[in-house]
């Protein structure tokens, strides 16, 4: 690890000014920049620590949605009562990741942030455009297994690893900031992560030095939650296909339907017009077929990571049959 000074914020408007230092980062949990500095991905050579700002409360509005601070930790946030009645898709998002120790470290923040676990962005060794623009992308043609199959470039196949934030997605979750200079800023989580493009490296809409202060939740909305999450081993393992789905239905028929994906892009995926379509339709596999086809329109494999495609198909339709069942 590169030697690197310390100070802890006082304020949210002065840790994003300390961060608009030269090679300046925020730390919260550190449970993933850590990792990237012992690495030497990341060689921040200041650290500003966020964890004494206060922002470790959940509040409910007076609209019925909630205001999550950005310190909030990932098992305080799933355990939150509130939470697991009305965002349980986001609770049990939450106790699929990582595992028990690493929940009660990382927080909301963090986890929105977290890179992604391509294995040549960790490999010093092999070229990647996102550690080092230009370089070239050693997945394309390597062992590409976990990697996106929709939204990807020519620069980058490489996916989003949060599982909190593919729930935040369907849940229209908003991202509340603050700049160096004080100025507020409230962020959908639409607009929030970016597809690679021709800048892997640019991965979100935040501006040097900004910092998360709260995610805010709208109210609830009706219909049964359900995450369902594949991975090669039951814990402590990223998605390598996720669906966070709400669903209203009675009788067979679909009221209203709201579905995002993890493991598929390089940010959580999800296609409104094929929610859309599903309202009034036959809860039954026709419905999630035509779904699937429309979440997977251009997708195209890169060799080890086909099979996600027909993976796809039959998670998303797991956990459609899930949360329509009585
Ligand atoms: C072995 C292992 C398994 C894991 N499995 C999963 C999994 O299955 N699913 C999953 O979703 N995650 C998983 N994770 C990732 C884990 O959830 C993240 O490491 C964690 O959420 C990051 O949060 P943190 O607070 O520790 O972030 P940090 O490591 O402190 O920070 C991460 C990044 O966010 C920035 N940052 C932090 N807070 C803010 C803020 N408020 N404003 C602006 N920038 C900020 C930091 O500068 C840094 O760049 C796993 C991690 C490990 C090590
Ligand atoms: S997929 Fe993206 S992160 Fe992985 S090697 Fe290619 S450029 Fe780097």
């Amino acid at each position: 690890m590169k030697a690197f000074s310390y100070e802890r914020a006082g304020t949210p408007a002065q840790a994003a000014a300390a961060a608009l230092k030269p090679g300046a980062k925020l730390i919260a949990g550190g449970t993933n920049l850590l990792d990237l500095m012992k690495l030497q991905i990341e060689t921040p050579a200041h650290l500003v620590d966020i964890n004494r700002l206060g922002l470790d409360t959940i509040e409910t509005l007076s609209n019925g949605g909630l205001r999550i601070g950005a310190m909030v930790r990932n098992s305080d946030l799933a355990a939150d009562a509130r939470v697991r009645r009305d965002y349980a898709v986001l609770s049990r998002a939450l106790l699929a990741g990582a595992s028990g120790q690493l929940r009660n470290k990382a927080t909301t923040g963090g986890n929105l942030l977290q890179r992604t676990r391509c294995y040549y962005f960790y490999d010093t060794s092999k070229p990647c455009n996102k550690r080092q623009p230009g370089a070239g992308c050693a997945a394309m043609q390597g062992y590409n297994r976990i990697h996106a199959i929709v939204g990807t470039s020519d620069q980058c196949i490489a996916t989003h690893p949060s599982d909190m934030a593919v729930a935040m997605r369907v849940l229209d979750a908003e991202i509340e900031t603050v700049s160096a200079t004080g100025n507020r800023r409230v962020i959908p989580i639409a607009d929030f992560h970016r597809l690679p493009g021709d800048m892997p490296h640019v991965e979100t809409s935040l501006m040097p030095g900004e910092m998360i202060t709260s995610v805010t939740l709208p109210p609830p909305v009706p219909g049964r939650h359900v995450y369902r999450k594949v991975r090669d081993r039951a814990s402590y393992a990223f998605a390598l296909v996720s669906v966070a789905a709400i669903v209203d239905s009675s009788g067979g028929r679909i009221r209203s339907a709201r579905m995002a994906f993890g493991g598929l892009a390089h940010k959580p995926w999800r296609v409104e017009a094929a929610e859309t379509a599903l309202a009034g339709a036959s809860a039954d596999e026709a419905s999630w077929s035509r779904t699937a086809d429309a979440v997977l329109a251009g997708a195209r494999g890169f060799g080890h990571n086909d099979f996600k495609i027909p993976l796809l198909r039959r998670t998303l339709a797991a956990a459609a049959n899930e949360a329509v069942s009585a």
